[in-house]
């Protein structure tokens, strides 16, 4: 399988390289050139096969000749083999026809592990193949940091540099990046938003000397491998819902908008998906865009969901490439805009294409309280306020009542404990293999939001 840009500059290039690059040299994302398909009989054929089996059937044909069938089979089950539920991703029944994809089960709580724990097997697997040393850097707003410290901690040939919003994330993200010990991560608190820490993550790999003279490797959620990962999960809870016999919606709490790219992949691919439910917070430029097709950015507003609080959707680029019929110079000019400009307006077909499959919904801060609360009353679980976005956007929009609606569980609620307690009054406690976090030394770094002050710090410190 070969990638293509979706800015259409860039030379086609393999899985390998993909996942090792994130993003293009042109500044698009990488897609495949085609969507393989699973036939109906390979979906059913899905059915009652573990997580790992599931992933690999999945991955593979994006993957092709990348890693031999075994490789990837030790790659799959060493990457889930940290998660604490057999399922790996359970789901639960909330409502007569509703459903939460439990997908914080793995190491640091949220459903970043399910792709970050394989990206640091598949890493460590080419880079022991071919010698080299990687400098991998990451934006995140608080989930994403977690993940990739913990999936890359102590790995050999890879030094990791996160930048997290100073004072923005919780202290419980926080304390999970500062306070592993290995040598080769560093957290480095931006004076700055999620998406001064996005901005200058995508200088730092538009910067070519320096991306090539430090190895530079991004993990963010635009790469490809990370969107692939998120792919397995749909197919699995679709088909345990009855697919491919029955329809399966999904409704994705939704910030950079890779976990929910990764459901139209598996549409894509052939797995009956109805409606893609996009949830956004009050930061809701999604939300506008399906609403009056102007994708306008404005300033952030801090929220209770943080790991949604961004403007700046970075993966939302791949569908547009989609919705122009993967026209590169279509979407150069749509990101110029954005850049610009501070927005585009989407053509008529793009957003009846876009309505097609998508549709959305916006949580008030008062909402996502109110629907943790709900919940614990109706169903006896306690939800983070992510998860509860996409439970109020499941029940606000509109929706065929006989198809399943599942919603992604993005993080175990104790990863949010004071917006959790400010709504039910309970305070979810961490799981056991966590519960000393809050004793252990912490290691900061502060950063200005300015690019050489950055890249000094990656440089001086990193082994390419
Ligand atoms: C990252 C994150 C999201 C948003 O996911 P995207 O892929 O950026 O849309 C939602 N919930 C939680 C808990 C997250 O960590």
């Amino acid at each position: 399988m070969q990638y293509v840009s979706t800015r259409g500059q860039a030379p086609k290039i393999g899985f390998e390289e993909a996942m090792l690059t994130g993003l293009a040299t042109d500044g698009g994302l990488y897609v495949p050139e085609t969507w393989p398909q699973l036939s109906q009989e390979e979906i059913a054929g899905l059915a009652g096969l573990s997580y790992e089996e599931v992933a690999f059937r999945v991955m593979k044909p994006f993957i092709g000749e990348a890693f031999t069938d075994a490789e990837l089979k030790g790659i799959i089950e060493r990457a889930y083999s940290g998660f604490r539920h057999v399922a790996r991703v359970p789901i639960v029944q909330i409502g007569p026809n509703d459903w939460l994809l439990e997908l914080f089960h793995g190491p640091t709580l949220a459903f970043k592990d399910v792709a970050m724990q394989l990206i640091g097997q598949l890493f460590e697997a080419s880079l022991a193949r071919s010698g080299r040393n990687v400098t991998i850097v990451g934006a995140t707003s608080g989930d994403t940091g977690s993940a990739a410290i913990e999936a890359f901690r102590g790995r050999k040939g890879v030094e990791v540099f996160i930048l997290y919003p100073d004072g923005r994330v919780s202290d419980v993200q926080r304390r999970q990046m500062t306070t592993p010990d290995d040598a080769n991560v560093h957290a480095l608190a931006i004076d700055g938003d999620f998406d001064d820490a996005q901005a200058r993550l995508k200088d730092m790999f538009n910067d070519h000397t320096f991306r090539d003279s430090v190895g530079l490797a991004g993990v963010n959620s635009i790469n490809w491998a990370r969107v692939l990962a998120q792919a397995v999960y749909y197919f699995t809870a679709a088909v345990a819902l009855g697919a491919p016999g029955r329809k399966v919606s999904f409704t994705v709490p939704t910030g950079n908008f890779g976990d929910i790219f990764a459901g139209y992949v598996a549409k894509s691919m052939g797995l009956p998906i109805d409606r893609l439910v996009i949830a956004t917070n009050q930061n809701d430029i999604l939300h506008r865009t399906l609403e009056t097709g102007a994708h306008t950015c404005e300033t952030v507003q801090p929220s209770v969901s943080p790991s949604m609080d961004i403007q700046i959707s970075s993966n939302f680029e791949r569908l547009l490439f989609e919705l122009y019929d993967r026209e590169g110079t279509a979407v150069v000019q749509l990101m110029d805009d954005l850049k610009w400009a501070g927005g585009f307006e989407l053509s008529q077909g793009a957003l009846e294409r876009l309505k097609f499959g998508f549709s959305s919904a916006r949580a008030s801060e008062e909402q996502t309280l109110a629907t943790i609360r709900a919940t614990l009353e109706q169903t006896e679980e306690v939800v983070c306020p992510h998860t509860a976005v996409g439970i109020h956007g499941a029940r606000v929009v509109e929706r065929d009542p006989t198809v399943p609606m599942v919603v992604l569980a993005t993080a175990h609620p104790a990863k949010f404990p004071d917006a959790v307690e400010q709504a039910c009054g309970i305070r979810p406690e961490l799981p056991r293999h966590m519960a000393d976090l809050f004793d252990r030394p912490e290691r900061i770094t502060r950063v200005a939001n300015d690019l050489e002050a950055i890249k000094a710090i990656v440089a001086g410190e990193a082994v390419a």
